[in-house]
């Protein structure tokens, strides 16, 4: 029975001996032995009641064993939801009282706490070192399996938003909207089966899980799985690895290190970059210690990746690249497309955008046009060589005294201030203004605020000069490395009143 899913990714590991995982601790896991892994849990979670379209939740420590779950869920036809290790239970409570799943897989240590808000799913375990009550169930299940049947068209997976300007939303994920982005991905960043991938990434969100996982599933390629990013194990492993994905403050903490060099990356073709914005300045620091230009890509939960900087061709810095295949994209305001130069909302259309937010109508409705445009909420321009730059997001734009302010602009700007590390800049009420333009500025113990927005007053109009800065040790992140910034305005919201 078709499961188109499961027969491009999964099915093709039959009999493979060699390596699809490698582990930080050198131990490796064949093709063959990780499929027969997602058949005893598929047959185990089918003996708890998951079948088709049915969904399964989880918040577990990334694990080969966390990976087959995902395995799993579409061998069973049943929609796959990874969920953020970092939620506590009051935040699961809402994940899993919004999607209703028919089981539930935690950490057998949090299993107390979190069988409290499980409602009516069934509650397993899974450990970081793959024990649990799903282990239990699973041993002695048979090592092979028969698909659910299934089309493009149906769910495979809900992954809620990473909630940077907001309360996450669960995007609706099809087979079609997955395996589309993972073709073109495999085959735009040249994935083959000698390729060995450098996943430090979670695998609760798309990046770890998606662009990473799907892409060597589909390719034949193996991967090597670390449990998160440490820093020993990145020099470990970087000589091993012919590819690495990570966010940028992967990349930024790598060249922080003196053994991170030319010599120690000899063997890697492509270095990827994305979920947040990778500093120009980045790329070219990169290039200086590697001779490697790091390819930066944009995408989100709802559509996977919609943009790729080139693999052969220029691999322009502060730039996310080409629309992909298959993918149209277009700048818009006021209800108009804008032409090449100009900034305005990005909207992107294509197989890879969703199917909705799920329980959420009149939320799809505002972003997801009937005709298929997806208004991303990202703002950025296109050059007329058609390079996409992202300038920000919508909801981040300062509207002070009735002008706009793109906080991209003045953060690149206080960004080159000596002394800075980085910036960021939001806007805060202010009984004058509406909005005023604030600075939150991460460096050293003598950065000096207001001398930093002192030394970019010549650079920009007065309306977008910041009216306050703070300095703070570090920008809070999240573990995709996303500033958030909806964190500062609340610190700092009465700043000004
Ligand atoms: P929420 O939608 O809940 O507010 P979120 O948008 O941060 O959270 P994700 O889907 O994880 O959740 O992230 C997608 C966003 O990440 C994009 O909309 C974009 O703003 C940002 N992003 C991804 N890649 C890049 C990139 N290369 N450069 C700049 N921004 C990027
Ligand atoms: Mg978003």
């Amino acid at each position: 029975m078709p499961n188109p899913m499961f027969d491009a990714l999964f099915a093709p590991l039959a009999g493979r001996a060699s390596p699809l995982l490698i582990l930080a601790d050198g131990r490796t896991i064949s093709g063959d032995a990780f499929l027969a892994m997602v058949a005893r849990f598929a047959h185990a979670l089918r003996a708890e009641g998951v079948g088709p379209g049915d969904r399964l939740a989880v918040q577990v420590a990334k694990s080969p064993e966390a990976f087959a779950v995902y395995g799993a869920a579409v061998a069973l036809g049943a929609v796959f939801l990874p969920l953020n290790t970092a939620y506590t239970p009051a935040e699961v409570a809402y994940f899993l009282g919004d999607a209703e799943p028919r089981v539930f897989l935690c950490d057998p240590a949090r299993q107390a706490d979190l069988a409290q808000v499980a409602g009516s799913a069934r509650v397993l375990t899974l450990a970081a070192d793959g024990t649990g009550t799903l282990a239990d169930r699973a041993a002695g299940q048979p090592g092979t399996i028969t698909p659910a049947d299934r089309g493009e068209d149906d769910l495979a997976a809900l992954l809620y938003t990473s909630g940077t300007t907001g309360r996450s939303k669960g995007a609706m994920l099809s087979q079609r909207n997955l395996l589309s982005n993972a073709r073109v991905l495999a085959d735009l960043w040249r994935f083959t089966d000698r390729d060995i991938l450098l996943n430090a990434l979670p695998i609760f969100h798309t990046h770890g899980l998606f662009v990473a996982g799907n892409t060597v599933l589909l390719s034949g390629a193996s991967m090597i799985f670390l449990p998160g990013f440490d820093q020993e194990a990145m020099i470990h492993w970087l000589p091993q690895a012919t590819a690495m994905m990570g966010v940028p403050t992967f990349y930024t903490r790598l060249l922080d290190d003196p053994r991170f060099t030319r010599d120690l990356v000899a063997g890697i073709r492509l270095f990827v970059s994305g979920s947040a914005p990778l500093l120009a300045e980045t790329h070219r620091a990169f290039e200086d210690r590697t001779g490697h230009r790091i390819l930066e890509r944009y995408g989100m939960t709802e559509t996977n990746m919609n943009t790729s900087n080139p693999y052969e061709g220029e691999r322009r810095a502060g730039t996310v690249g080409f629309p992909l295949p298959g993918v149209d994209l277009r700048i818009m305001a006021d209800g108009r497309e804008l032409p090449p130069g100009e900034v305005g909302v990005i909207e992107v259309r294509g197989p890879n955008v969703f199917q909705g937010y799920w329980r959420m109508p009149e939320k799809t409705a505002e972003e997801l046009r009937p005709d298929g445009w997806f208004i991303t909420g990202d703002v950025g321009v296109v050059d007329d060589r058609g390079y996409v730059t992202i300038v920000g997001r919508a909801k981040d734009l300062i509207i002070s005294g009735g002008f706009n302010v793109y906080p991209k602009e003045v953060e690149l700007l206080l960004d080159e201030v000596p002394g800075v590390k980085e910036s960021a800049v939001i806007g805060l009420p202010h009984p004058d203004f509406g909005e005023a333009v604030f600075a939150v500025l991460s460096g050293g113990a003598g950065l000096d605020g207001a001398a930093a927005v002192d030394a970019i007053r010549d650079r920009l109009a007065r309306f977008k000069q910041p009216k306050a800065a703070v300095v703070v040790p570090d920008l809070p992140r999240n573990a995709m490395g996303k500033v958030q910034k909806a964190e500062l305005r609340a610190r700092y919201k009465d700043w000004f009143t």
